[in-house]
């Protein structure tokens, strides 16, 4: 088939409303200097060859010809984020476009070599200090929030966790208990000397949950919501951005970009699971991912053994296996009673079991040069 005629596509100027440029929002550092190679295809004709390079130069960019027996390459030297990769897959002749730097820039391990450490009211994750989050699924009754929050701090565990918002697949189940819940999970985990985090649903909500959450979940269910990382990057709060239960390594770090983007650099990634083909477990624990991503990016990554595994008895090896792969942390549900939970209650760990796990995890820990971060001297 015919492409569209390159007269057809009239040379823009630098600067004009043309679909290869896009903005860049404002916050986001400048990076220059970045290339990309385009592939033409095999019949390019030498109309489209030329017809490419004087697209590519239109932006201010330079282009280089290498022309070999079977394929012609064009590498692109200059600011890459004058580039929109779709729309120059879009001219005729070009075959495929390869970007030499991964696409989410600021969350790259290219752009920050060291790693990065996030303080979360006090307590560091990254860097060898190791976050210990722990608590109920959803934030449940006042004095059952305080006996939790008191057993797994004494156990180790120096972030709690709870869910006032709910994200649930049937909008019939509990759905959270709204701002009260927020209040009950601050006050207890505060009470016991831990900052809380967490999770916020919707981008409305930001504001509300950032007053009390001492960090801010993003789910596995909004992970592409760009409105909330939007939203929750424009916040001081620290951000727990969790995996999608079908989300890419790249799609994921995509959505942490997001949330730099908008000048909030304090992302953790948690690995949750990811769908797999096997009920047998709730989720497929890729523990891979640890490893993988601390190759790509600075940002910490911690671990969810309870909705990857989704079974108590799987959840302690799960746990040691993501800290032996080098996680910054791990998250883990806890109830006193996970019969009468309000949610999650099946994958939930007795505080004692988690005490047992927490001991372990702080052996592993120290074997490999890395310590629990201890709860900090003064909680606000
Ligand atoms: C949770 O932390 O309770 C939760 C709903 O997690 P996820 O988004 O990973 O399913
Ligand atoms: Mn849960």
């Amino acid at each position: 088939m015919q492409g569209p005629s390159l007269s057809a596509c009239s040379q823009p100027a630098v600067g004009s409303s043309d679909p290869f440029l896009f903005t860049q929002p404002e916050s986001s550092l400048p990076l220059k200097s970045f290339t990309v190679i385009l592939i033409l295809k095999s019949g390019a004709t030498d109309d489209q060859v030329d017809h490419v390079i004087e697209r590519v130069e239109a932006l201010g960019l330079k282009a280089h010809l290498s022309r070999g027996t079977f394929r012609t390459i064009i590498g692109i030297i200059g600011d890459e984020s004058q580039i929109a990769e779709e729309s120059i897959r879009a001219i005729p002749g070009v075959s495929k476009v390869i970007p030499v730097l991964p696409p989410y820039k600021l969350a790259s391990r290219e752009a920050h070599p060291d790693g990065t450490i996030v303080d979360v009211g006090g307590v560091k994750i990254g860097g060898g200090n190791i976050g210990l989050i722990a608590g109920p699924c959803s934030v449940e009754e006042e004095d059952r929030m305080h006996r939790i929050a008191e057993q797994v701090a004494a156990a180790g565990a120096n972030i709690f966790r709870g869910g006032a918002f709910k994200p649930r697949t049937s909008p019939y189940a509990f759905q959270g208990l709204g701002e009260e819940g927020l209040k009950r999970l601050r006050d207890a985990g505060h009470a016991h000397g831990m900052p809380v985090v967490t999770e916020v649903t919707d981008p409305r909500l930001v504001e509300l949950v950032a007053e009390y959450a001492d960090m801010l979940q993003v789910g596995a269910r909004n992970m592409q919501n760009f409105a909330l990382l939007n939203e929750v990057g424009a916040s001081k709060r620290p951000v727990l951005l969790k995996r999608g239960m079908s989300a890419t390594i790249n799609d994921l770090l995509m959505c942490a970009e997001y949330i730099l983007s908008q000048g909030n650099m304090n992302v953790v990634l948690c690995e949750r699971g990811i769908k797999g083909f096997d009920p047998a477990t709730r989720n497929l624990f890729d523990v891979s991912a640890v490893p993988l991503v601390q190759q790509l990016s600075h940002l910490p990554i911690i671990v969810d053994p309870s909705h990857a595994t989704g079974k108590p008895e799987l959840i302690p090896a799960c746990a040691l296996a993501g800290l032996a792969a080098g996680a910054d942390g791990v998250h883990i549900e806890v109830h006193d009673c996970p019969e009468v939970a309000k949610s999650d209650g099946p994958q939930a760990l007795l505080p004692e079991q988690y005490a047992e796990v927490a001991a372990q995890m702080k052996q592993l820990a120290e074997l490999f040069g890395k310590s629990i971060s201890p709860l900090p001297e003064t909680i606000a």
